[in-house]
């Protein structure tokens, strides 16, 4: 077992605690590898035999290289993931005094985390600073990361609650779920005592901090796990591991004719409806700018998006040792046993059959196995990024995902061997 593409994860995942990081690490690995950024309020010269990204909120990424082919006849090869993971945000005037010893922060929950593994672990703050320049209507961005254990959410003893480990033991996330900062003396002043911190932390005045979006995520570095290694224990692998797949694959892929797209959506995990969200224009724009800018015209971008495919790239579910009854009775995706198509009569994934089909091809052609999903009948089952795509522009896709355990834990599980696989398969497909 190749365990590289897996110990890369976890490497890209420990630099990536937030969105914002995630896109920041990956635009480090393609300015490396000769990637040239675009900015979309500049005039863009896209030249064949070169290769761009454009980000948007710092927290989306858009990156391409133009194929060697006509645009209209070969259309866009793309692969989809998203940068986000469920996780508490900061609120404003966030800090909390008890009983004048303890300072704790009020959070928001984002998206929908598992609130039950947050507890008793080391925590740390990362997120976005907004700082104070000479242009009102366009504040200076940094990016910040505490990188050290500095909060901890501790769960009550069983002594309080002997009902603990019933089932149904409600959670609230006002009260239950709020980090504690550290201890304090009687003359502390706890207003803008966060905000003094992270000036401290970026070494600028207090003054200049306009505002910030920061985020908790578990301190600890992920690890491969298991008899022979062959799990990888990780926050943040639902998507990271897909995201950090399909930019593996874009620089590893050989020149093609068709343009190969790898985009990076913010917010899915809070139903992507943000200008960096998969439901926003933005991809689409990135798309019709791709075309116009090599002389093509809307009759080039109508052919263009028809010639297409899409890979929506987003975490699947792994058969679970404890609970093998929750799965569909026939499907049952094990760990290492290849990325999964995802299916669903009622279209909330976008594979179809042809689209399948396609997928299966790619899989056979990079010498890689794969695996089917379908919900237990009886379950509603989630949703993703590719049908949110969809309503932006009518593309052949499809839905697939590597098979993971504890989806939305502080710590999720998936195979060392199915990264290796599904870079593999991007790879083929970015490169035929
Ligand atoms: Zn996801």
């Amino acid at each position: 077992m190749n365990k590289q593409a897996a110990l890369d994860l976890l490497d890209f995942i420990q630099e990536s605690p937030t969105s914002f990081h995630a896109v920041q690490s990956i635009k480090r690995r393609l300015i490396a590898n000769g990637f040239q950024q675009l900015f979309s309020g500049e005039e863009w010269h896209i030249e064949h035999g070169k290769k761009y990204f454009v980000t948007k909120n710092h927290s989306s990424l858009y990156a391409f290289i133009p194929g060697n082919g006509n645009i209209a006849a070969e259309g866009f090869k793309l692969i989809c993931a998203h940068s986000d993971s469920p996780t508490f945000r900061i609120k404003p005037a966030p800090e909390m005094l008890v009983e004048g010893k303890y300072l704790k922060l009020n959070t928001e929950v984002y998206g929908g985390p598992i609130m039950y593994t947050w507890f008793d672990r080391p925590l740390s703050l990362a997120g976005r600073v907004m700082l104070r320049s000479e242009r009102p209507l366009k504040p200076a961005t940094q990016f910040v990361n505490f990188n050290r254990p500095l909060l901890e959410i501790p769960h009550l003893a069983i002594h309080f609650n002997r009902a603990v480990n019933d089932q149904g033991n409600p959670l609230s996330k006002q009260k239950d779920m709020l980090p504690v900062l550290g201890m304090v003396n009687e003359a502390f002043e706890k207003d803008n005592f966060l905000l003094k911190l992270v000036a401290e932390e970026m070494h600028v005045p207090e003054e200049d901090v306009l505002d910030f979006d920061l985020m908790l995520y578990e301190y600890a570095k992920g690890t491969l796990v298991g008899l022979n290694e062959e799990f990888i224990s990780s926050g943040r692998l639902d998507d990271l591991a897909m995201a950090h797949a399909g930019m593996t694959a874009l620089l590893d892929s050989e020149p093609c004719n068709k343009t190969k797209v790898l985009a990076i959506f913010d917010n899915e995990e809070v139903g992507s409806g943000t200008k960096q969200g998969a439901a926003a224009p933005t991809l689409r724009t990135i798309l019709e700018r791709i075309v116009y800018n090599q002389g093509g015209n809307a009759e080039d971008l109508f052919r263009a998006i028809h010639n297409s495919f899409m890979i929506s790239a987003d975490m699947a579910h792994a058969l679970h040792p404890n609970y093998p009854e929750k799965h569909d009775p026939t499907n049952h995706p094990v760990m290492n046993g290849g990325p999964v198509i995802k299916i669903n009569a009622n279209q909330k994934y976008v594979t179809d059959g042809d689209s399948a089909a396609v997928f299966k091809t790619i899989c056979k052609m990079a010498g890689v196995p794969c695996q089917t999903f379908v919900n237990h009948s009886d379950m509603a089952g989630g949703s993703t990024l590719g049908n949110i795509l969809l309503t932006q522009m009518e593309m052949r896709g499809v839905d697939i995902g590597n098979p993971m355990w504890a989806m939305h834990s502080v710590r999720e599980t998936a195979g060392v061997q199915d990264q290796e696989y599904v870079i593999k398969a991007f790879t083929t497909f970015y490169s035929i």
